[in-house]
Parts: structure tokens; sequence; C-alpha cells
């Protein structure tokens, strides 16, 4: 069944010559089936603006478009502008390309003051650059309703780790401090063309209206150096920061390793600090 009267993704990608460049984190989603799945994860999108970073030849943004949403997409690949133009066409008016690179992008001022939803299958070369840079935004709540994020499903469980696990660090800190964040589901490398090396899957994240307060920055800062050395004692760890006479301030056994930390006690560390 198809979504649109547009063509398959195959042809696009051949007669725009897309071949996919590693360099870039090209992994491309061809299923129309399996990108409705990604972008329903995103709840009711009628009506609704979605930033999407990297639409590639247009898989995920055909599926958001079909779901009714109006979508503005970054991709820095020239060569698949033409095939988004395509796509552009067909949606009149409800798909804005911009030419460009996510890391330099202002997606606050993108977004214009309405509450969008970010939607992507994000190039894993910059994913998690991209996710802190949303997950530091100020002020609070944010500019974006939810995140609805693909990723190798290694960076997925250090987003959603709980204290004690090996998968819990600072990714793990601010995405639970600000967000409630669940994994939806894992995508088979056979899914994309080229094949990753690794099973993807699919985080959403809700940003809490009222998280504990704190500055996002000492935040960042005091889960960088605890973490940096996590298998050492935090007050050695933290030692840069104040180490044992920090942690006396808000009553942290001195002995204890940052993994065990809950996102409340960094907070109160940060706070402290
Ligand atoms: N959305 C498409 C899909 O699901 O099939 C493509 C996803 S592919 C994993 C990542 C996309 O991000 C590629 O199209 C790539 O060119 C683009 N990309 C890579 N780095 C980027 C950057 N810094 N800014 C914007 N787009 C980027």
């Amino acid at each position: 069944m198809s979504i649109d009267s547009l063509p398959p993704l195959r042809e696009v990608i051949q007669r725009h010559e897309l071949m996919a460049k590693k360099s870039l984190g090209q992994n491309f989603l061809l299923d129309l089936n399996l990108t409705g799945k990604v972008a329903r994860q995103a709840g009711d999108l009628k009506d609704q603006t979605v930033i999407e970073v990297g639409p590639g030849p247009g898989g995920l943004t055909r599926a958001l478009l079909a779901q009714g949403a109006n979508v503005i997409a970054i991709e820095r690949d020239e060569r698949c502008l033409a095939a988004l133009q395509e796509i552009s066409d067909h949606y009149q008016g409800r798909l804005r390309v911009i030419a460009g690179d996510a890391l330099d992008t202002d997606f606050s001022a993108l977004a214009g003051g309405s509450n969008v939803k970010i939607v992507a299958n994000l190039p894993y070369n910059v994913g998690t650059q991209l996710l802190i840079s949303w997950l530091l935004s100020e002020p609070w709540p944010p500019f974006y309703a939810s995140l609805t994020l693909m990723f190798q499903r290694e960076v997925a469980e250090r987003i959603v780790a709980r204290p004690g696990s090996d998968a819990y660090g600072r990714l793990g800190v601010l995405a639970g401090w600000r967000t409630e964040a669940k994994i939806t589901f894992d995508v088979p490398p056979q899914a994309f063309t080229p094949p990753p090396k690794v099973t993807s899957t699919v985080v959403h994240l809700v940003p809490r209206v009222a998280p504990l307060a704190c500055d996002a920055a000492v935040l960042g800062r005091v889960t960088q150096a605890a973490f940096g050395q996590r298998r050492k004692m935090l007050r050695q760890s933290i030692k840069s920061l104040g180490g044992e006479a920090l942690l006396a301030k808000v009553g942290i056994d001195p002995t204890r390793r940052a993994e065990t930390l809950s996102i409340e006690e960094f907070v109160m560390l940060a706070n402290a600090l």
C-alpha cells in the first residue's frame, strides 16, 4: 500500500544518483510502512509543525506529510535537494527545505514561537550533540513539544539509563532531569540502505513541565567531571569542582561513584556548586 502517489524511494535514489555517503551518516529508510511507524510515535501530527533533521531522499518526510504535518527539513547534502523539491511540489506549501548544517541551525528561531515536534532519523555522527543542545535549551519548557529520534541502540540505552547501570552517564542525567524519555521500538540493520553495523532504536522524549530547579550548564559540568572518571570515587573525580568539601555540603558519601548517584543528587551537587 502506498502512502502517496510519489515514486518509490528506490527509484528516487537511482534517478538522483543518491549513493549513500558514510561521512554524512547516510543510512536511508526506504520502507514507507516503517517511516510511517516512526512518524506515528510522535503522536497526532495533523496541522502540527514538525522539524526534521536530515530528510535525505525524503522517506520519513513523506510519512510526516502523509500524517498531516507541516514540515521544516534541514539537509546538509545538496544532492538531496532536487528529490526533496519533488515532495515539496506534491505537498504544496507544506514542506520547507533548508539547505544547511543542523549544527549551525537555531532551532528555536525556526520554530518561530509555535510548539513544534522534532522528528528525525539522525545522522549518527551528530545525533548526540544535537540531543544535548536540545536538552540544554533555555528557556524551559522549551520550544518543542516532543523529540522522536532514531539513534544507534547503544545511544538510546544511554538516554533512558537509570542509576546503577553501565549505560548511566551524562546523557541519562540530562535527559532524565528535563524529560520523560522512553524507548519505543528497534529497527534492524537490514531495514536501511546501506545497512549500518548495529541495531537502531527510536526514542521519544517529552519535556517535563517543571524539572528540579538547576542551572543546566553547571549540571553539565558536574556530570562531565563525575562520569569522566566513572570508576573513581567522587572525591577524586570531582576534585576540581570542590571534591570532598562540596560533597559534604550536600551530605553525599565521598567514596561513592558517579553511577550510583540519582538525578536528584546530581542536581543537589550542581546547586551547591
Ligand atoms: N531521513 C532519511 C531517512 O530516514 O531515510 C535519512 C536519514 S540519514 C540516517 C541522515 C541524514 O542526515 C542524511 O540525509 C544526511 O545527509 C543528513 N545529515 C548529515 N549530517 C547533517 C547535518 N550536520 N545537518 C543536516 N543534515 C545532515
